[in-house]
């Protein structure tokens, strides 16, 4: 039996995350505690129990702890089966956090899976769902895993209701890849998606990129969703350089100018752009388990966040591998696996 606690490092959902994930792929059952200390709401909320209970169906498990606010779990995982699943989080937590707890399990299955989810697609501290499907499928789909993810309705804080699909077509290994270059830029690319807000939000974002980035106007987009049972907006910058595409979000909420959604994106820009190295810091923490997966690998990132450091520390606990992180002194840090 595993132990975990859930307050070491960065103390938030991921621990939990990725300790279910690696449950399922290990078969290792586990004991966490202390979940999401360091969060101002500790404990279990509906985004982190729809992901026990989607570990616990695809995993044949049995579980102890799953309420909300517990603080206390434990996971005895069963066998995976690969297959057709819906579960929903009931709120705007986060959908694309259900999937990135299964996934693991589910890229490495017998057979494909198709998986639907419903719940909030834009979050806040969450990958979007365009993150998933530009940013991160392409990296698995080097890796031998297909991933397709498609949106079928917007989904924003608070008001949530959107759903995502995913189709994962898994492979027995995946293979060890090697993202050391960023590459020359090919292109930068502004999008504005809104809902249920004034347009102007969008034209305005829209416009501070266009300055900063010196954008013609097919290199930036504006969509209103029209399917949204609330309202929201996101403003998401894509830079599209030749061995990797990045992503990077400015989160539209109440009282935050449309100036400083852009801002927020662009200055992740900025960053990624002065400093050569592919992997931007929430790709790198989300590469950590397919490349503990393949048994190998190295990627280059931008800057060291707890979250990696977090994620390695719980991956080391389920898995034979050593994940290495060197600073190598120019705002660069090499990882290998
Ligand atoms: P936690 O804070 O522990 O619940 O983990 C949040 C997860 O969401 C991490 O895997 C982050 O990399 C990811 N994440 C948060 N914000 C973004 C963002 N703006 N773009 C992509 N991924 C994100």
């Amino acid at each position: 039996m595993i132990k975990i606690d859930g307050s070491i490092g960065e103390g938030g959902g991921q621990i939990l995350r990725t300790a279910l994930g690696l449950s399922l792929v290990t078969g290792e059952p586990f004991t966490i505690e202390n979940i999401r200390a360091k969060r101002s709401k500790p404990g279990l909320l509906r985004q982190h129990l729809t992901a026990v209970e989607a570990a616990t169906k695809i995993g044949d498990a049995k579980v102890d702890g799953n309420v909300i606010g517990s603080q206390k779990l434990t996971f005895y995982p069963g066998e995976v089966t690969a297959g057709e699943y819906h579960f929903s989080v009931g709120t705007a937590g986060s959908a694309t956090l259900v999937l990135q707890t299964i996934l693991p399990a589910l890229m490495i299955a017998d057979s494909p899976s198709i998986i639907v989810i419903e719940g909030g697609t834009h979050n806040p501290f969450a990958p979007p769902v365009d993150f998933l499907k530009i940013v991160f499928a392409p990296i698995l789909k080097q890796m031998g895993v297909d991933l397709e993810v498609t949106l079928h309705r917007h989904g924003f804080y608070p008001a949530g209701g959107g759903k995502i699909e995913a189709k994962i077509v898994p492979i027995k290994k995946l293979k060890p890849i090697f993202l050391l270059e960023r590459g020359k830029l090919k292109g930068i690319k502004a999008r504005s998606l809104f809902a249920q807000i004034p347009g102007n939000v969008a034209v305005r974002e829209i416009a501070v990129a266009k300055k900063h980035f010196s954008l013609e106007d097919d290199q930036s987009e504006i969509f209103q969703a029209m399917d949204s049972q609330g309202p929201g907006n996101i403003f998401t910058v894509e830079v599209d350089s030749e061995n990797i595409r990045e992503m990077f979000v400015g989160f539209g909420e109440l009282r935050k100018s449309a100036e400083a959604v852009a801002h927020e994106a662009i200055e992740q820009v900025k960053k990624y752009l002065q400093i050569d190295a592919p992997v931007g810091t929430y790709l790198a923490d989300q590469l950590l388990i397919p490349f503990a997966l393949a048994k190998g690998g190295e990627f280059k990132t931008t800057a060291l966040t707890l979250h990696s450091l977090t994620n390695a520390e719980i991956i080391e606990k389920f898995m034979d591998v050593k994940i290495n992180f060197v600073d190598l002194g120019n705002g660069q840090c090499h990882v290998s696996i």
